[in-house]
């Protein structure tokens, strides 16, 4: 039994209601929403500003630790740390980062699924801010619009690129796809490695997660057998 007294949340998921701590939320991956939860003051800030703020705090979690920033390897660090969270790492939650993307008239009537795999991702756990690197693999039947190649990539990176948990990663670019496509046929398949369970907790090194979105025609066992033999 639980104590009274903890604070609970429910995650309601296929008309399923369960309750969770907020440490067994972070522990088991579970996420709440298919939007990175940010605030409306989000971007009140400038970057600037942020990596100004962000070098500071960081600064005070390495002198909590008792690491010595007058040492010459540690100086730089928080500076480091915050230029890289802002330009880098977590810039896909800024949306002036999203990637511009035309939309060209699909003329050579290609009517089959377009696949693009082994698209290479590092992002990072929301849970406990450590790498989840993987592999991307999206296709879609184009609706009559087609888009460049290397877009596909972008969108992965972009969304990739923010604090993460892989179910919300997957179903983000689907959705993104969805929208600039104008289409539902789109799929999304991404096999990835979490260090929080590599390098941490159960330390096992040697799973990977699976995730997939299969939307509208993509939806059927013979499309699905289809774009699991080109994954092969
Ligand atoms: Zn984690």
């Amino acid at each position: 039994m639980r104590e009274s007294n903890t604070m609970l949340y429910r995650i309601e998921e296929n008309n399923l209601l369960s309750e969770f701590t907020i440490e067994e939320i972070g522990d088991d991956h579970l996420f709440s929403s298919l939007e990175t939860p940010l605030r409306k003051d989000a971007f009140m800030m400038s970057s600037q500003e942020k990596k100004e703020k962000i070098a500071s705090l960081f600064k005070e979690i390495m002198q909590v630790m008792g690491l010595d920033l007058n040492d010459d390897s540690l100086k730089g660090t928080p500076k480091r740390v915050a230029k890289m969270y802002i330009d880098e790492i977590f810039s896909g939650l800024d949306p002036k980062n999203k990637p511009k993307i035309a939309l060209f008239d699909n003329k050579y009537q290609y009517n089959q699924m377009l696949v693009e795999k082994n698209i290479q991702f590092y992002s990072n756990c929301e849970h406990h801010f450590v790498p989840i690197m993987g592999k991307a693999h999206v296709a879609y039947i184009s609706s009559g619009k087609v888009i460049g190649l290397s877009k596909l990539n972008r969108i992965v990176q972009y969304y990739a690129q923010r604090p993460q948990v892989q179910e919300r990663l997957t179903n983000q670019i689907a959705n993104e796809l969805k929208t600039i496509l104008q289409t539902e046929n789109v799929a999304v398949i991404i096999d990835a490695k979490h260090l929080c369970v590599s390098s941490r907790g159960v330390k096992d090194d040697s799973s990977t997660t699976i995730t997939s979105y299969y939307g509208g025609e993509f939806n059927t066992p013979e499309k699905i057998n289809e774009l699991q033999n080109y994954l092969k």
